[in-house]
This record gives C-alpha cells, sequence and structure tokens, in this order.
C-alpha cells in the first residue's frame, strides 16, 4: 500500500481524519468532542496506524481544533502543524498556552516518507482556511491525496492543486433544495453538493486519470442525506459525458469510516 485513510469524524461537530503511509501517520484537524473523546481517539488512531507524527489543522474553528483537542495534543505532546495565518488565529482564540505544540509551516512539510503542501481557500469572513495535498513515492510512482473541507468555492488554481489525486476528500455540505427548505445559517460558507460535483469533474478533466477513491465529508445534518452528494455527482458527470470510475464514500458524522487503501 501506498496511503491508506479513515475518517474519524465528520461534521460541524467535529472534524478528524487519518492518513498514513508504512513511515508517517498525520491526523487532518483534531475535535472529536470532549477531551474524554479526543484521548479515545488518539489511542484508536495509535493502535490503527502505530504512532502518529503530528497533526495538521487547516483553520481554527472549534470543529476543527479547539480548547479541549489542544489541551490532550499538548498532554501527549503532539505537534500541531498549519499554515501561519492558522497559527495566529489559533493563538488568537486559545492564547499563548499551547504555543509550545503549534508549529506553522510554509510552502512544504515533510514528515517521514510524507509531503505536504497547502493552499488558502475561500470559507468564512476573516478565518484562515487552507485545504492540504499530501504526496509520497513508492517505487518511483508519487501517490497524492487531495483534503479539502470548509469552503465555500474554487479557482483553476485549486483545481490544478487537487488534479492527479489518488485520493480525495471534499466537503460536500448542502443540497440547495433541502437549504431552501430548512435553511441553515452558514450553509454560504460551504459547498453545496452542485459545487462539489463541479469541482471534482474539473479536477478528473486537468488529471491524467481519475481517483481511485472520493471521499464527501462534512454533510448537513438537516440540508442534506447520504444519497445525495454521490447522485449530483453521478447526474453532473452524466450530464458532461464523463464516466464515474472512482468509488465514492461518504465520511459519517460522529462515526469512523472505514480505512481505504490507495496502491
Ligand atoms: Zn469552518
Amino acid at each position: 500500500m501506498a496511503l491508506k485513510f479513515k475518517s474519524l469524524c465528520s461534521g460541524s461537530s467535529g472534524n478528524a481524519a487519518l492518513l498514513w503511509t508504512d513511515s508517517a501517520a498525520v491526523l487532518i484537524d483534531f475535535a472529536p468532542g470532549c477531551q474524554r473523546d479526543c484521548r479515545v481517539s488518539l489511542k484508536e488512531a495509535r493502535k490503527i496506524c502505530g504512532s502518529l507524527d503530528a497533526v495538521l489543522v487547516t483553520h481554527a474553528h472549534g470543529d476543527h481544533i479547539n480548547a479541549n483537542s489542544l489541551r490532550v495534543l499538548h498532554e501527549e505532546g503532539l505537534r500541531a502543524r498549519c499554515h501561519s495565518g492558522v497559527y495566529h488565529q489559533i493563538k488568537a482564540r486559545h492564547g499563548e498556552k499551547y504555543a509550545a505544540i503549534l508549529s506553522p509551516f510554509e510552502d512544504a512539510l515533510t514528515i517521514g516518507d510524507l509531503t505536504v503542501r497547502h493552499i488558502r481557500v475561500e470559507h468564512a469572513p476573516n478565518c484562515c482556511t487552507t485545504a492540504f495535498i499530501l504526496t509520497t513515492t513508492r517505487r518511483r510512482r508519487e501517490f497524492k491525496a487531495a483534503v479539502f473541507t470548509d469552503f465555500n468555492g474554487f479557482t483553476d488554481e485549486h483545481v490544478a492543486f487537487a488534479a492527479n489525486s489518488d485520493l480525495l476528500f471534499l466537503e460536500a455540505n448542502h443540497d440547495t433544495e433541502l437549504l431552501k427548505i430548512f435553511g441553515h445559517y452558514g450553509s454560504e460558507f460551504h459547498m453545496s453538493n452542485r459545487k462539489t460535483a463541479k469541482f471534482l469533474h474539473k479536477i478528473c478533466k486537468a488529471s491524467a486519470g481519475q481517483p481511485q477513491a472520493v471521499i464527501l465529508g462534512h454533510l448537513s445534518t438537516d440540508c442534506n442525506k447520504p444519497h445525495l452528494p454521490q447522485k449530483e455527482i453521478e447526474g453532473y458527470f452524466n450530464k458532461h459525458k464523463m464516466p464515474v470510475k472512482f468509488k465514492i464514500h461518504v465520511a459519517k458524522r460522529c462515526e469512523p469510516g472505514r480505512i481505504i487503501v490507495i496502491s
């Protein structure tokens, strides 16, 4: 195997995912709940992938990193790595207390055989938010994963950043029809199923092949249903005469997902 991925929880009540290779393991965001939940999650994560090297934080919103999770990461001596803008916003929210475990990086970060890069994405006003790509090389072939959670639009630069990924984690927050019925404050800062389908189609068009796996996450409880993002993607690809060759998974709100192996 080159890469393995497992969502631990995904949604407005908490986010955490695990990505690992034979020699490196990272959490992507870490906010599984109370401190007890954080400790249980870390123990489970270590059982699954042996050891943990770092936590990559996409942005400072409390459902991605918070006082509970920072405290547990501090106890366990785990470093949180992020963009410098995210670093300053976490410090502004939680004070200097956790500064010792926070560590910003620019351009690229190497963790074992993983290389991590970030790119800014548009999300809520005044909230520095990033997406990540993680790459590793096996037998002279580069394997790539892209993680875009919490964003509300994309540019050609984002498409190029995610192109040729073997694994894509993308937010598919809401269905626009359900949003009209139920309404939800803050949905404008997140991706609709339709926008996600469009982004994914553009990524596939810009790639030499299609990804092996697509994981859809951060689904709204009221304004989405687990089958709707896939339906939207299949409809959009069909309309644009592109076959869907990848397996689609939906990350559950409060339960871990299955291990997805990329090889
Ligand atoms: Zn957010």
